[in-house]
């Protein structure tokens, strides 16, 4: 079958479009024909080689996963070939305490396929039966994947850890990425007034198209002064943080007494200041969160059913363009997902 693969850490060209052998599924596994596999900035950070992420090269690298199952390991039951399936992306121990109260992602042993395991940059990929989710004939593979993880985690951060309510305010931080502009649907469903940060003047009517209330152009303007004169000097409710050392002081003045933020990633580093003065008499909440459970995807999965939640996708590519995909992503130019989509 066709992969893409890297061999070792590196940039973009480091991803080779190559023949490699196709998977066989073990036992409880089952291979699945990928119709579609979306691009996370978690393949990049993959790609890169990062501590947090230790892989045994070469890799496939690739989380988001839909398919058709192609073939079923000899204890497999309940699922047959040619099912359309989604695949919930978290490996997790089914026995520890986290497990046992439905927070997978929380697991002690937690793993993520395309990180742990080879991934959906391929042909074929081979799962475990149990993260297999089926995808309802109304959402199509390439909408498929570009709504699993980063739906799953906005979701997650914003409806179980932030609470966010209708009448709130909250400030979505990089609404052009796959995750931010995520947030800002899932916000707008929720009825919230959602102020939405671009770094391109391009991405103002696009980020308003999704249900941006308010956009501020983080590039000509001080997103938190902004923030302040759009509430009144209020401040929000809620932040949705993922941009790291270069947001985060600034994204804490942003908040409303009582405020909650909430936080995903680093892509701009790990290290931050946090004036403690805020935090405490303004009795502020900072809150970390890691993907998301299987419970709330298959939520996810029904609300886009439903029409409620439609990923916007910025372009559709062959597998053999991973790289240029992943250029893409790491000069910014995108709103939304990309997603890569394998030969038959
Ligand atoms: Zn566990």
């Amino acid at each position: 079958m066709h992969a893409v693969v890297f061999h070792e850490h590196g940039g973009p060209d480091k991803l080779v479009y190559q023949q490699v052998p196709q998977p066989t599924p073990g036992e409880r596994e089952v291979l699945i024909q990928v119709k579609a596999c979306a691009i996370n900035y978690l393949d990049i950070w993959v790609r890169k080689g990062i501590p947090a992420y230790r892989i045994s090269l070469p890799h496939i690298p690739g989380t988001d996963i839909v398919g058709v199952i192609a073939q079923t390991g000899s204890k497999v039951e309940g699922v047959h070939p040619g099912d359309r399936v989604l695949v919930y992306p978290i490996l997790h121990c089914h026995r520890c305490e986290y497990c046992l109260s439905g927070q997978e992602n929380l697991c002690t042993s937690v793993r993520v396929i395309g990180v742990a395991t080879d991934g959906g940059y391929a042909q074929y990929a081979r799962v475990p039966q149990e993260n297999l989710l089926p995808l309802p004939e109304s959402i199509n593979f390439e909408e498929g994947a570009a709504f699993g993880l980063v739906y799953l985690t906005a979701w997650h951060m914003l409806i179980t850890l932030a609470q966010l309510k209708p009448d709130q305010d909250v400030l979505v931080l990089g609404a052009g990425s796959g995750v931010g502009s995520a947030a800002v649907q899932i916000a707008k469903l929720v009825g919230a007034h959602v102020i939405a940060t671009v770094g391109d003047r391009e991405k103002i009517p696009k980020a308003q198209a999704i249900g941006a209330d308010e956009v501020v152009n983080h590039r000509e303007e001080d997103f938190a002064q902004r923030t302040r004169d759009l509430t009144r000097g209020r401040g929000v409710d809620v932040v949705f943080e993922h941009i790291g050392s270069e947001t985060w002081p600034k994204s804490i003045t942003c908040l409303a007494k009582n405020g909650t933020l909430v936080t995903c990633g680093a892509t701009t580093g790990p290290e931050a200041k946090t004036d403690l003065r805020y935090l405490f008499t303004r009795q502020l909440k900072l809150i970390g969160s890691y993907i998301g459970t299987r419970r709330e995807l298959m939520t996810l999965i029904k609300l886009m059913e439903q029409g409620k939640l439609r990923p916007h996708i910025h372009a559709v590519l062959p597998l053999g363009e991973a790289r240029k995909a992943h250029e893409m992503i790491e000069d910014r130019k995108h709103f939304g997902k990309l997603v890569l989509i394998p030969e038959a």
